[in-house]
């Protein structure tokens, strides 16, 4: 199976940095409405390392009491058309598709976004139980891709999202998956230290393992 070996778009530190904070900002909106911390955006890309986004989304599984409204499925949703015939932010024929996302997508998520023609998944924090991005294995089939995937961006900031979630919750049913995700991962201090760095703490496409 080949191997991309490089992003299959260019974008600069700061638009990298600019996109996590939106899909963070996406997260902390979900919070305010009862739901876990997990925000998405997805961007199509633009000029001189910029990309521009074209869809939002945080967890909804409380209000639409349904398990699989991760916050990457909720953005595809708000990206397409509904049944009011409205045009959609995310074209069927976008190319160059960015998926932004402040917890590793899981195999759902990830599946969604190569049946999307996302071809550059960034993402935050790692969520080593669930691992979407080793646990898929590429599509081969026309119209869907493999997407290039980078973690790591602004980790400390993501991870921080679920220490704020769980205070309180600590030993509750809802808090196990978090108390794990926590448990896993390890703290990135130099994301604190120098004001934001993004180094990637992993950089791989999703058949390289
Ligand atoms: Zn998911």
């Amino acid at each position: 199976m080949e191997t991309k070996q490089a992003p299959p778009v260019f974008l600069t530190d700061a638009e990298k940095t600019r996109l996590m904070c939106e899909a963070i900002a996406e997260a902390e909106q979900g919070v305010s409405e009862g739901e876990a911390p997990i925000g998405c955006v997805i961007a199509l890309t633009g000029e001189n390392g910029t990309a521009t986004i074209v869809a939002r989304g945080h967890n909804r599984g409380n209000a639409l009491k349904r398990k699989n409204a991760h916050a990457e499925i909720i953005a595809f949703e708000n990206g397409g058309s509904d049944d009011s015939g409205r045009e959609p932010t995310l074209p069927m024929d976008a190319e160059k598709v960015i998926l932004v996302s402040t917890l590793e997508p899981c195999v759902m998520c990830l599946g969604a976004a190569m049946e999307s023609g996302v071809t550059y998944v960034l993402f935050g924090m790692d969520a080593p139980a669930d691992n979407g991005t080793k646990r898929v294995k590429p599509p081969e089939s026309p119209e869907s891709s493999n997407p290039y995937i980078e973690g790591g961006i602004l980790a400390q900031e993501c991870r921080e999202l679920f220490e704020k979630w769980l205070h309180g919750k600590e030993g509750t049913e809802q808090a196990k998956f978090v108390e794990q995700l926590l448990a896993l991962t390890h703290e990135h201090g130099a994301d604190k230290t120098d004001g934001g760095s993004n180094e990637p703490s992993q950089q791989r496409a999703a058949d390289n393992d």
